[in-house]
């Protein structure tokens, strides 16, 4: 038996895309926007979904290799321990690994340091059938930067009519970009940092660093709404995803590419070989 898609009575898109009512402030972190599943349902269609994703990457891949320039690019953003690890893992993992562009931004090196901020960006694009992910992305010239005033004011502030122009200029070049902001509450942070206190397979996920991080959640979340009031733009608009419920992220995002790649109206590439000549010269070999 098939999981019901009719779970969803608002397509993900629809739901989960950020609108100017959009407060982070005030977001419900637990909620599940658009889909009316528990976990368990929630969890069994993934599986089903995830399928659907593969297939319509596979042919994204298969475009490319025969030439289409076209590619999908998901940006993750979200607190230390929002799930943007996860989605890597159990949404991206559920696709042909050959196919994906993945790139993860940390601290700039020196060298990045001494370019341009979106050097090392543009430096990650996928390329021409690819699905790029961004676990970290130029946003955080605009969150990090801005709550720790690495630049001035008047510096940062400049950059999201930067940001907007260049996702501009992308989209019209062939990339489909994804946005997703991840939000967990603070209680479900402190959960999740305490779990990689107490595992020791989830000491490495752990960084000191993010409780230093975490005091200055009221200075994120201002930085956050900035980010989804200036930058969700027609060609680039961002999606909310509460996270609090990891299935349900995972699907919300599953379901945020199935119809990136759809709206691409994929086919199969035609050969460029003649068939009949082949199947004749492959009998006589
Ligand atoms: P993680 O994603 O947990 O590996 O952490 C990467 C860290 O690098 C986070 O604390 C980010 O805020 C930080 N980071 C990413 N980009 C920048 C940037 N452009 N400037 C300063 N810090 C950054
Ligand atoms: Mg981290």
């Amino acid at each position: 038996m098939g999981q019901d898609v009719s779970l969803w009575t608002t397509p993900a898109p629809d739901a989960l895309r950020v609108t100017p009512e959009t407060t982070v402030a005030a977001l419900d972190t637990r909620s599940t926007p658009g889909f009316t599943g528990d976990k368990k349902a929630g969890e069994l269609l993934l599986v089903e979904r995830g399928a659907v994703l593969s297939a319509l990457q596979e042919k994204l891949y298969a475009n490319g290799r025969s030439g289409d320039t076209r590619s999908v690019l998901l940006v993750l953003q979200g607190m230390d321990t929002s799930g943007k690890g996860g989605i890597v893992r159990h949404v991206i993992g559920q696709v042909d690994p050959q196919g994906v562009d993945h790139a993860s931004f940390g601290v700039p090196t020196a060298e990045e340091k001494a370019h341009h901020y979106l050097w090392r960006i543009k430096n990650a694009l996928p390329k021409g059938g690819q699905m790029g992910v961004f676990d970290r992305s130029h946003y955080e010239e605009v969150l990090v930067v801005r709550v720790h005033n690495l630049v001035p004011a008047e510096v940062w502030s400049t950059r999201y009519d930067e940001i907007n122009a260049f996702e501009k200029e992308l989209a019209d070049s062939g990339t489909t970009i994804v946005k997703c902001a991840m939000f967990v509450s603070l209680d479900e942070q402190k959960a999740r940092l305490t779990e990689r206190l107490e595992r020791p397979d989830k000491y490495w996920k752990f960084n000191p660093n993010d409780i230093d991080e975490r005091l200055l959640w009221p200075a994120y979340q201002e930085a956050y709404q900035a980010v989804l009031d200036k930058t969700s733009t027609e060609h680039a608009p961002w999606h909310v995803i509460p996270a609090d419920r990891k299935w349900f992220s995972r699907l919300a995002i599953t379901e945020l590419l199935i119809d990136a790649l759809e709206r691409l109206q994929l086919d199969w590439p035609p050969p460029d070989f003649d068939i009949e000549h082949e199947k004749q010269r492959l009998a006589r070999a």
